[in-house]
């Protein structure tokens, strides 16, 4: 009998190139395990590794965006990414245990549209803000994204002010907002929900920042090394702590028991 030759599968490393098992890719959280670096992980997997297992209730699961501008191709992009992250919306949000306690959370999906926050991004933030509020629950933001979504102009500027106010609401109730940062964050974002939280923790490398560093770099000659990355936030205080992926439940657990 002639023996089959084993062929085990691997996934480069974005960052170093190296090839990892994908077995021990998925066990390390798709962290890299020669280089560290934090690879893409889509918002129902960020849900496995921050919530309690069979805990989560979605909310807002039925709001989709529309093409209110009849901006060209957006239907179809729409479609595509609605296919391709089993997502409606660049957001996934409800209630959940998170070490036991019951949290309200949203968690973004860079696969939708770039993670651009568009109208629904902006709904259901703040609902997700507003349902926390009413029911006095810690609130846990995962954010991802590309800035604010240019197909939907300025109805998705406008969640800016919408979601900044409903966390200013929720500042005045004395419960506790863990704004959790992922890489990418940029634009609106950043301006708005992502830096009001009561704590902001980032995982390493990620980059945070208002304007991207492409246009950062067109009006500056040199950029300071790790130029809105979260090790250089931290430094200047934008961010409160860095936390790897396989200690983040542990870390929101702690902080959440800490202000309960
Ligand atoms: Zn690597």
């Amino acid at each position: 009998m002639k023996k089959m030759a084993e062929t085990s599968k691997t996934v480069p490393c974005r960052n170093c190139d190296a090839q990892i098992a994908v077995e021990a890719f998925a066990k390390n959280f798709k962290v890299c395990p020669y280089c560290d670096y934090h690879h893409y992980m889509s918002a129902y997997e960020r849900l496995d590794l921050i919530v309690d297992a069979d805990s989560f209730e979605e909310y807002d699961a039925d709001l989709y965006s529309i093409d209110s501008l009849e901006f060209p191709e957006y239907p179809e992009k729409l479609e595509r990414d609605v296919a391709k992250t089993g997502l409606k919306s660049e957001m996934l949000s409800g209630i959940a245990n998170i070490g036991g306690y019951s949290t309200a959370i949203a968690i973004g999906d860079v696969g939708f549209i770039g993670g651009t926050c568009g109208s629904v991004i902006g709904e259901k933030v703040t609902r997700c803000i507003e349902r926390a509020l009413e029911n006095r629950l810690p609130l846990v933001i995962v954010s991802v994204s590309g800035g604010m979504r240019m197909q939907e102009g300025t109805l998705a500027l406008m969640q800016m002010a919408k979601t900044a106010a409903a966390c200013a609401e929720y500042a005045k109730s004395g419960v506790f907002y863990i704004s959790v940062v992922t890489d990418p964050t940029f634009g609106g974002a950043t301006a708005s929900y992502t830096s009001l939280g009561d704590v902001i923790v980032a995982e390493p490398g990620a980059r945070i920042g208002f304007a991207g560093p492409l246009a950062v770099a067109s009006l500056r000659e040199e950029l300071p090394e790790n130029f809105q990355k979260a090790e250089s936030l931290l430094e200047h205080g934008f961010v409160d702590a860095i936390v790897h992926r396989s200690e983040m439940r542990r870390m929101l657990t702690d902080m959440i028991a800490f202000a309960s």
